[in-house]
């Protein structure tokens, strides 16, 4: 798995600060720009975020790009709307060796699983090659492919909808392989615009308190859990 920001609006911070005082001032954002300095935007975003008026962090826009995840991880990932996607194409490019493919942990680290599952990955490779030799397309002979074919997708979210998928999917309830995608992508992120990000983090982080009920996972201790954010 390699995750990567690639690009993300320049002077985010100084921009979303501008967006909050716009409400509240004579001067037009194009002034208040000139004006913004990084405390004074920092201090308005906590603000007026902090009154529940998030939608002045949506001018900052951030792309990543995703490489060697599984297709199951990417079919999550595209379940969050407000988000724009590319992924490469199983219509385009050949599925091969093994080493296209993603293994769980509990799958590696358990022999036995280990062997079912490589024997299955490369007879579904073998017979996903047959097929091309027949003269299937790659869009046909793809639908024998599992789960756990690697895939590369380029994402951009804006820092609204990046908190909340850190809030659904840097939380333990959520599937190892997007949850640590999600948390690579809140470590970036937070280097470039701590403002933006400030406690930010699976729900529990924010809200001091775990959402779940009673399908919190026994081991998560919401304190701990909001020291490793923080200091992430
Ligand atoms: C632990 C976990 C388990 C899950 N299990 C399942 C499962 O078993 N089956 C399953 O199908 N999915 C499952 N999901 C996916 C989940 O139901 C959501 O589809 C996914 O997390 C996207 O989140 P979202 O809809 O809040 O937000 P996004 O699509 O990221 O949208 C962000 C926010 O925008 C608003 N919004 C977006 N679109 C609309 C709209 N059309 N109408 C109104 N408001 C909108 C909502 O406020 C939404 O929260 C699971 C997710 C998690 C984290």
């Amino acid at each position: 798995m390699k995750v990567k920001l690639l690009r993300y609006t320049a002077d985010a911070e100084l921009l979303c600060g501008t967006a909050a005082s716009t409400s509240i001032k004579r001067e037009g954002p194009s002034e208040i720009f000139e004006k913004m300095d990084s405390e004074t935007a920092k201090r308005i975003i906590k603000r007026v975020t902090g009154y529940g008026h998030v939608s002045v962090i949506e001018h900052a826009g951030f792309t990543f790009s995703i490489e060697d995840v599984s297709r199951a991880m990417t079919h999550e990932l595209v379940r969050h709307r407000i988000a724009s996607y590319t992924q490469q194409s199983q219509r385009y490019v050949t599925y091969d060796t093994l080493e296209k493919y993603v293994t769980p942990p509990s799958i590696a680290d358990t022999i036995e699983a280990k062997k079912m599952f490589d024997g299955t990955l490369e007879k579904i490779s073998e017979t996903y090659q047959k097929l091309l030799k027949l003269g299937i397309p790659k869009e046909d002979a793809r639908f024998i492919l599992p789960n756990a074919a690697k895939t590369n997708i380029i994402v951009t979210m804006n820092a609204r909808e990046l908190r909340h998928f850190f809030n659904l999917r840097c939380c333990a309830r959520s599937q190892w392989e997007i949850r640590e995608v999600a948390t690579e992508m809140f470590r970036q992120v937070k280097k470039v615009a701590p403002a933006l990000f400030e406690n930010a983090g699976p729900s529990c982080v924010e809200l001091g308190y775990c959402p779940e009920g009673k399908m919190k996972p026994s081991e998560c201790n919401v304190e701990e859990i909001k020291k490793r954010f923080r200091s992430l």
